[in-house]
Order: structure tokens, then C-alpha cells, then sequence
């Protein structure tokens, strides 16, 4: 089961040098080695990566590769491949972006096709565990048996992920009295490029003090965003007033909350129980 249980541990690579441009990449041997460990699909012919060029922008890039992890394990060690060849790797929902996010030249990882199950319903606590590939409709119609519902509803709801409107900060119609993606994830599993696995949530400010003081990658990230907050939070919601609707710009003054509400901005979602906002109205 993807997990909702907070590890973390040490880069194997500090990831300091960065990607590679793709075009300097051994692909065959990228490929070879993400073969030999993924046991989802690994799919680098001219088709597959012609298939995933597109998003719903205007944007074309044929990516260097695509990855379709079955399961967490599968995301970890082929993103520790992708950081060992120093491949550029992006993550991948429906593809509905609609500003050229979802495309890159990058190892595309789709979550859509494996990793789309809901891992579990309580509907005392109104929360929800999904993994980043499962279809918004699809938690929706989940929650409707039991009366409950997700708010956000990009009108692409019937195939945009769960992943994807994280990334995104999805809001839709009813995001107006249910509120943003972003006001119903309560926590995030989350791996990033450096290999550093870490669970993340909300209320954390309280806690903010023992998880700097205990270092690692983990403090040095939230001590780097409570510097952000701090020196630039009261200035960015000056200048971006928030807004119940529309993401681009209500975005940013949520990557920056008031003090007393810290949220690490994620790269990937691995799991995310999501609050249903209230009782179906
Ligand atoms: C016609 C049309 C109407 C739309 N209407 C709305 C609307 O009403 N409201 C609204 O908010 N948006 C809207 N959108 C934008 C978009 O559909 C939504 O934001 C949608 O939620 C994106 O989901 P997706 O699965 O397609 O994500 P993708 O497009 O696949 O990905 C979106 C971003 O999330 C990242 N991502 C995907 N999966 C993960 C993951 N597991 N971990 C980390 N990052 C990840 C991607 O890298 C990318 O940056 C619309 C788009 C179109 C084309």
C-alpha cells in the first residue's frame, strides 16, 4: 500500500549538479537500467513518446522517455535510476494542463494507468486515501454513496487525476463554498528528485522547531520555506489578494500561508488523504 506513514532518509546523491539536458543522455542505457527494476511499463519507442508530446496547451515536446509505475516502489527506484543517468523526470496525470506543465523533455512518470486507486473511505472522519492517479469523478462518486462529496471540480472532472489538480491547485464551480484543491489535502507522501521520502501536512507550525532542529534534508526544506514565508508572505498576499476561484494567481499567496500554517510545496504526491468538504448540497 502506498504509504501514509512518515519516513524519511538521507539522499544517496545530493542531486546538486542537477539534470542533464535530455539530448546528452545515454537513453539506451537509461532505458536498459529502468527496465531491469521497474516492473510497471518502461516505454521509450517513437510512438509512445509521440502520444505523450501533447497536454492541453499549445506546448509540444517529445519527452525523452515514459515510465508507468505499478506502485510506490516502482516510483522510487525508477526515479533513482532517472536521478543516477541525471534524466530530467516529470509527473503525469490526465494531461489536462492546459499551460504546457504537463509536457516536457523530461522521463515522463504517468500515474493515471496503475497508480488510480482509492485506498480507503472513512466516512466518520470524512477523509479520503487515494493514490495520485485516481479521477476526480471517481472520488466523487465514491463519496455520493455516503451523502459526501470532494469539492474542487475542474470541468475536466470526469478524467483530470487527483495528482494532477494537487500540482495544479485545481478549483472548479463548487471550489466556491468547498474551497481549492489545496483547503482539502490533509497530507501528502511525497518523494522528490533527491530521493528524500517524507509525509507532509497541514499544522505542521507547531512542530516547525523540532523539525529544523532535527536537520537532514527535511529541516533544511522547511527551514528554507519558513525563511520564504517570513521575509516575503505578508508582501506576496499583499499584491495577490485570494480569490475563492481561479488558480494562477490565488496559487501563490497559499504556497505562502500566515504564519501559523506551514505547507511545504510537494513534487509529488504519492498518496493524499483528501477531506471531503462537507455534506453534499
Ligand atoms: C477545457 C479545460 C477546462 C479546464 N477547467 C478547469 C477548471 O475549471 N478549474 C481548474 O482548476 N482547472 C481547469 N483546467 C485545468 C486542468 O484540467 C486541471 O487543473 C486538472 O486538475 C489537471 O489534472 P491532470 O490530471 O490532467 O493533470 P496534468 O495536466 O497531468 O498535470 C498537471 C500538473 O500537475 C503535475 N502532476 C501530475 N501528477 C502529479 C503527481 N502525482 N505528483 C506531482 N505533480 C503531479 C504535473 O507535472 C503538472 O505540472 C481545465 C483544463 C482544460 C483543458
Amino acid at each position: 500500500m502506498v504509504g501514509t506513514a512518515a519516513h524519511t532518509r538521507q539522499p544517496e546523491h545530493s542531486g546538486a549538479e542537477g539534470p542533464r539536458p535530455s539530448r546528452t543522455l545515454d537513453r539506451g542505457r537509461l532505458v536498459r537500467d529502468l527496465r531491469t527494476v521497474v516492473r510497471g511499463e518502461v516505454r521509450f519507442d517513437e510512438a509512445s513518446r509521440h502520444l505523450y508530446a501533447n497536454d492541453a496547451s499549445i506546448y509540444r515536446t517529445v519527452p525523452v522517455g515514459v515510465v508507468i509505475p505499478r506502485d510506490d516502489t516502482d516510483v522510487v527506484t525508477a526515479l533513482e535510476v532517472c536521478r543516477r543517468h541525471r534524466a530530467p523526470v516529470l509527473a503525469r496525470g490526465a494531461g489536462t494542463g492546459p499551460s504546457g506543465q504537463s509536457v516536457n523533455a523530461a522521463v515522463i512518470f504517468d500515474f493515471s494507468k496503475y497508480m488510480n486507486r482509492i485506498l480507503d473511505l472513512d466516512t466518520q472522519a470524512r477523509t479520503a486515501t487515494v493514490q495520485p492517479g485516481v479521477i476526480c469523478d471517481q472520488l466523487r462518486d465514491a463519496a455520493m454513496e455516503h451523502d459526501l462529496t470532494f469539492a474542487p471540480d475542474p470541468a475536466t472532472h470526469d478524467h483530470n487525476t487527483l495528482g494532477g489538480m494537487i500540482g495544479n491547485n485545481s478549483c472548479g464551480t463548487h471550489s466556491v463554498y468547498g474551497g481549492k484543491t489545496v483547503d482539502n489535502v490533509l497530507e501528502l507522501d511525497i518523494v522528490l528528485y533527491d530521493g528524500t521520502r517524507m509525509t507532509v501536512g497541514v499544522d505542521e507550525e507547531e512542530d516547525l522547531d523540532r523539525i529544523i532542529g532535527a536537520g537532514g534534508r527535511r529541516g533544511e526544506i522547511y527551514s528554507a520555506l519558513r525563511d520564504l514565508r517570513d521575509e516575503f508572505g505578508d508582501l506576496v498576499r499583499e499584491r495577490f489578494p485570494g480569490s475563492r476561484v481561479g488558480c494562477p494567481a490565488t496559487t501563490s499567496t497559499t504556497c505562502f500561508p500566515r504564519r501559523g500554517s506551514a505547507r511545504p510545496a510537494p513534487w509529488w504526491a504519492a498518496s493524499a488523504p483528501a477531506p471531503w468538504c462537507s455534506r453534499r448540497r
